[in-house]
């Protein structure tokens, strides 16, 4: 067995998501996969940021909120630029009735996590990396008119046709379905969903073809 990312030595573990992202006491089986002395670099302060949106989000389950009080709210404390860089581009809107938030969002740190556990999800349940340009996408994010983006529209038709089964040893927390298409083992799409609520599909690049995972594609 090789890096989930490539072929080189092994020098470590990486969990997917990462484990800021569960409870102290939901953290049953985490999913680990090996990985190289590269694919190993910290992206601890790219997780926090995620996950600090994800618990700020408004679908949020009680587990969501036990994060945000529990974490967000320290991760905040402790560093007040991350909560400046978090929060500083915001625009009041009405969300089904209610006034609310919604902030603007750093998408190039979002996606690059969302990518990073894609793969490492695939190789821990295929034995093999996954070989294709991923691209994420979720209709919980919105456009600045307050829409979805391009790939949020097809995920809403994907959503309807596709009933998914869920897998995840900590479902309050993550739970996560790859979504077969044919018979190519890469051509798979994945469905994840953070907090019983944040849902992120990840879709691929036909166009690309085989090539080796990449976590900085830009879309
Ligand atoms: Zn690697």
């Amino acid at each position: 067995m090789s890096c989930y990312m490539c072929d080189k030595e092994i020098v470590s573990v990486e969990h997917a998501p990462p484990k800021s992202f569960f409870p102290s006491d939901m953290r049953n089986n985490l999913i680990t996969v090996d990985s190289c002395q590269k694919h190993n670099e910290d992206t601890s302060l790219d997780d926090e940021y995620v996950r600090n949106l994800i618990t700020m989000h408004i679908y949020g389950n009680a587990t969501a909120y036990e994060q945000f009080s529990e974490k967000t709210i320290k991760s905040f404390k402790r560093s007040p630029a991350l909560l400046q860089h978090t929060t500083e581009k915001q625009h009041s809107v009405n969300f089904n009735g209610a006034q609310t938030v919604a902030f603007e969002i750093d998408r190039d740190r979002v996606d690059l996590v969302m990518r990073k556990i894609a793969y490492a999800l695939f190789y821990h349940k295929y034995n093999q990396r996954w070989l294709r340009k991923l691209i994420t996408a979720t209709t919980y994010l919105k456009t600045p008119e307050f829409k979805n983006d391009e790939f949020g529209q097809l995920i809403e038709e994907l959503q309807r046709d596709h009933t998914p089964v869920y897998e995840g040893n900590n479902p309050d927390a993550f739970k996560f379905a790859f979504i077969e298409l044919d018979d190519n083992i890469y051509n798979k799409y994945l469905r994840m969903k953070f907090y019983d609520g944040f849902e992120v599909w990840v879709i691929f690049d036909e166009d690309a073809g085989d090539c080796e995972p990449e976590l900085n594609t830009i879309y």
